[in-house]
């Protein structure tokens, strides 16, 4: 019996590390075993119940054996699996986060250009063009300091800004071209595109402004990383845009307030100008007085020597008024060839010397007009705050009439509102 049990003990183990050969084995060796030392037991089916069972068990351990290793084999594979699908679905994951970073970045940029068109679209002038400028600029570039070199007029100019500690850009003092400076514009002047170093200052990058393909200005970026150059050169190219803009509407501005033949102020803007002078006289308690000049005899001169002589006489006496004017009184082309002019803080006693002495010096300048040698005369008529009025429209209206009474008293004279003729004509002594 122990033999059986040895053997049965040896075939549970083969069965157990399912070695089909050594079950087989030992399982004869349990049946052999049994037949040799219980064989009497066979006489009766309890003993066949007991051989099989001995004989069974083993290949019952080693079935169930296969099938565990079977079922762990197919979890593991359906675990691999899983895996795998998991790392796809992270790989992917990740190129989408990387695309999604690209694209927050294009969206920054996008953004920022939006901003720097929005702010700078508003600028009129180069000065809040610049101020623009740098309160997006940092956003954009981490330089420590931008420079704008207008090449526009002579000699150029420059802006300069560093940033402070809060990261903000400041502008600073400028006094005249740094060598620096002067290098950079001659390297923009001879090249075409964009620039980074090369002028003995560390990462000091410079990008043009053009303005129909002529450089007018260039944009400095002072210790900017290499990456940003592109970025800078996107930045100038919206300023250059912007430049235009604001150069084209300083054009149509000074248009709009300047008289194309005289140089002088457009009446609309004399008008708006001479109205808050007014303000300012009645609030300040002080006298202004308004003068309008007309050229006598006019027509005669372009009757006689044509439109074109005509128009130099009329620029010539317009330039010689505003020449001798101080810097705050008002001159403007009122219309033809009539002017208005006002003097600020200046009372009728002050004004009538200053208006002879005007047309005086008017009577006796040479005019050379193409190949004439002309003289021209003017007479003017004065009304005066708050002497004669206090509006604009009836000083207009006073002066007027003074200047048909000089007219009237033989032209060539100054005559103020409310005295009918004036005192004497204007002679060289009056100068
Ligand atoms: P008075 O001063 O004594 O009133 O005589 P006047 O001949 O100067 O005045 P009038 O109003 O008769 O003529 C003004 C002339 O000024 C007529 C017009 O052709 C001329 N004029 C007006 N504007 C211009 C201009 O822009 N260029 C030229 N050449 N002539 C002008
Ligand atoms: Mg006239
Ligand atoms: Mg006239």
């Amino acid at each position: 019996m122990l033999a059986v049990m040895a053997c049965w003990l040896l075939a549970m183990v083969s069965g157990l590390c399912w070695s089909a050969r050594y079950t087989a084995l030992t399982t004869a060796a349990v049946v052999a075993a049994f037949v040799a030392t219980q064989g009497s037991a066979l006489a009766g089916w309890t003993g066949w119940l007991q051989l099989a069972a001995l004989g069974a068990t083993p290949w019952l351990l080693a079935a169930q054996r296969l099938r565990d290793a079977q079922t762990v084999r197919r979890l593991h594979d359906e675990e691999a699996a899983r895996l795998a699908k998991l790392t796809a679905a992270a790989r992917s994951l990740l190129s989408l986060q990387r695309s999604t970073d690209q694209m927050d970045a294009q969206i920054t940029q996008i953004t920022d250009l939006y901003h720097v068109t929005k702010e700078t679209s508003r600028a009129m002038h180069v000065k809040e063009l610049f101020a623009a400028s740098l309160d997006i600029a940092p956003r954009l570039l981490s330089a420590s300091g931008l420079r704008l070199i207008d090449l526009s007029g002579e000699p150029p100019r420059v802006l300069r800004a560093v940033r402070g500690a809060d990261g903000r850009m400041r502008e600073e003092q400028a006094d005249g071209l740094l060598d620096v400076e002067r290098a950079i514009i001659q390297e923009a002047l001879a090249s075409s595109s964009p620039s980074a170093g090369g002028t003995g200052v560390p990462r000091l990058a410079w990008a043009p402004l053009w303005r129909e393909q002529h450089p007018v200005g260039v944009l400095v970026a002072d210790g900017l990383p290499d990456d940003q150059v592109r970025t800078l050169t996107i930045v100038a190219n919206q300023l250059s845009l912007q430049l235009a803009r604001v150069t084209l509407y300083q054009q149509v501005e000074s248009l709009a307030v300047t008289d194309a033949l005289t140089g002088l102020f457009v009446r609309r803007h004399f008008m708006e100008r001479a109205r808050e002078e007014l303000t300012r006289s009645k609030r300040h308690d002080l006298s202004c007085t308004l003068l309008m000049a007309d050229l006598d005899h006019f027509k005669e001169k372009n009757d006689t020597y044509g439109h074109l002589v005509g128009d130099v006489v009329l620029r010539d006496v317009a330039q010689l008024l505003a020449r001798n004017l101080r810097e705050v009184d008002l001159i403007a082309r009122y219309g033809g060839e009539e002017f208005v002019l006002m003097l600020i803080e200046t009372a009728p006693a002050q004004a009538l010397p200053i208006a002879q002495r005007l047309a005086q010096l008017v009577a006796v300048h040479p005019i050379r007009a193409y190949d004439e040698l002309l003289t021209q005369t003017v007479s003017m008529g004065l009304a005066a705050f708050p002497d004669h009025g206090d509006t604009l429209e009836t000083l207009i209206e006073r002066a007027d009439q003074a200047l048909y009474a000089a007219k009237q008293a033989g032209r060539n004279r100054v005559v103020m509102a409310d005295i009918r003729y004036p005192q004497r004509k204007v002679s060289e002594d009056d100068i």
